[in-house]
């Protein structure tokens, strides 16, 4: 019975799942590493600890399947996206730590671009906005700031890589340099209509084409890895971003279809099907994953802050022990009792794209207790969620009617029914959370066993259903809107 491995790399964590042929979780490990602050709003990782705490977890979970190793038949990566590596050809060494996809440094260098009235031009080719979260701009930031490595890469021997191509790299020793559609079109450097490198983009940047892998579907044979413990060769047979591994993942292979991810941020995705649709509303096109040369497209929203507001509550405020507790302190009251939370506390994405703004609180009384606050931070989670789903539905053209969901606050009772009531949308929420791993193992065996239908194993947790009525719910969103202007206004004084 073959087995599936799925290396899932997030951005504080690497975790390594191994499902069976019928995608059940078999053995699981997981490892944190280290977050590296330089500056305030620069985030970086040492690519060597991402690769270390990998293939630790790979072991711990090898070590976990004894006696069925000779059955590991496939490995499937996923990763955190847009997270810029550089490296020597030659070495193998990395010329400088990984700049993470929250990092900020190359903000000037995107203001520089759109001043120049680029943004159109880039999101015309590439699907994205003009912001420091895609790699693009990191490599021209590492070629501007580091002496040198522009000239290096000019003479072949550098090479450029998101993480999954970094631990490709490393896993085929140094033979294979790829990555997969769903990163590529991460970078801000790849035409998502012709599905290739964008050379004015490159020229743009003055980036040099060689330093660039090459892509391929999400679901293909990218190289093989040799496994000590069964002396034996695993083929590398997905890559595919993380939240297009969980758009995969939750089954939305169909066009309509939508899952939101509630992890430290929201991020929401529409399967848009072959068309890619170009937002009007603060939204991103980008690759979905897939077997194909032609794959599907997408529509995606990213909000900052999701979870991360109750760890702020627990960690900073301390007004819970607990995440869990939130659920139970929001549902003990009848009401917001009008306090509203914008939680702009990295600025705002989409639909606003406000790098400026700031967290604010809005309408306190003297009978505001710390419930409410609990409660607001909450409610902002689902908000900020129902603006994304309200820019989908108009860049659409129709309503949504059902959402997928995973991630940590997805167990969060009273934010699911809050969710379907202000979206007055189903919910569906399956037993088995981790979707972004069980994404790239369902490709992996698809490209094993092309002609098999596969069968979820994922059971269905719980459906919420709205319980509001809408005239109810639109009071509510009024005082919301009215929040985020407010915001605005304060970010911006107009
Ligand atoms: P990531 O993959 O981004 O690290 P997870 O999917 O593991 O995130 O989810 C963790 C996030 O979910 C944290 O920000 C945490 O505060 C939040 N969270 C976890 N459990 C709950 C809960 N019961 N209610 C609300 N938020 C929760």
């Amino acid at each position: 019975m073959p087995i599936i491995i799925s290396l899932d790399q997030g951005t504080t964590s690497s975790r390594t799942i191994a499902f069976n042929e019928k995608l059940q979780q078999l053995a699981i490990a997981q490892q944190e590493f280290t977050q590296i602050f330089p500056k305030p709003g620069w985030v970086e990782h040492d690519p060597n600890e991402i690769l270390s705490s990998q293939l630790k977890t790979l072991e711990l979970v090898i070590e976990q399947l004894e006696g069925q190793v000779d059955e590991l038949a496939g490995i499937g990566i996923t990763n955190q996206r847009e997270t810029t590596i550089l490296w020597d050809r030659n070495t193998g060494e990395p010329v400088y730590n990984a700049i993470v996809w929250q990092c900020r440094r190359s903000m000037t260098i995107c203001d520089e671009l759109k001043e120049a009235g680029l943004e159109q031009t880039f999101k015309q080719k590439t699907g994205l906005v003009l912001d420091a979260y895609f790699s693009g701009t990191k490599v021209k930031w590492l070629f501007d700031h580091v002496e040198g490595l522009r000239e290096r890469a000019i003479a072949g021997d550098l090479l450029f890589g998101t993480v999954d191509t970094w631990l490709l790299w490393k896993m085929t020793q140094g033979k294979v340099h790829a990555t997969d559609f769903t990163n590529a079109s991460r970078t801000l450097l790849f035409n998502i209509h012709t599905k290739e490198w964008d050379r004015e983009i490159l020229e743009l940047l003055e980036i040099p084409i060689s330093i660039l892998p090459a892509v391929h579907p999400s679901g293909y044979r990218f190289g093989e890895y040799f496994c000590k413990k069964s002396k034996k060769e695993i083929p590398i047979l997905a890559i595919a971003g993380d939240q297009q591994a969980a758009l995969y993942g939750q089954h939305c292979w169909e066009k309509g279809q939508v899952k939101n991810t509630y992890g430290t941020g929201c991020f929401m995705l529409m399967n848009t099907g072959d068309e890619p649709i170009q937002s009007n509303h603060g939204l991103l096109t980008t690759l979905a994953a897939g077997s194909s040369a032609q794959p599907q497209f997408a529509l995606e929203g990213a909000v900052f802050m999701g979870g991360a507001i109750i760890q702020w509550l627990r960690d900073e405020l301390q007004l819970i022990d607990h995440a869990a507790e939130s659920e139970i302190i929001a549902m003990g009251l009848s009401n917001n009792g009008g306090v509203y939370m914008v939680p702009a506390f990295v600025g705002l994405g989409s639909p606003y794209w406000d790098m400026q703004a700031r967290a604010t609180i809005f309408g306190m009384t003297r009978g505001t207790h710390d419930t409410h606050l609990v409660r607001a931070g909450l409610e902002a989670i689902a908000y900020q969620s129902y603006d994304l789903l309200k820019a989908m539905e108009e860049d659409l053209g129709e309503a949504i009617q059902q959402m997928k969901v995973d991630g940590g606050a997805a167990a969060n009772q009273f934010l699911m029914q809050f969710q379907s009531d202000i979206m007055q949308s189903k919910i569906v929420k399956s037993k088995y959370l981790e979707t972004t791993a069980l994404g790239v193992a369902t490709l992996a065996l698809q490209v094993l066993a092309p002609d098999e239908h596969i069968d979820l194993a994922t059971t269905l947790d719980r459906v919420y259903e709205p319980q509001v009525e809408k005239a109810e719910v639109n009071e509510l969103l009024a005082e919301w809107k009215r929040a985020i202007k407010a915001t605005l206004y304060w970010s911006h004084d107009s």
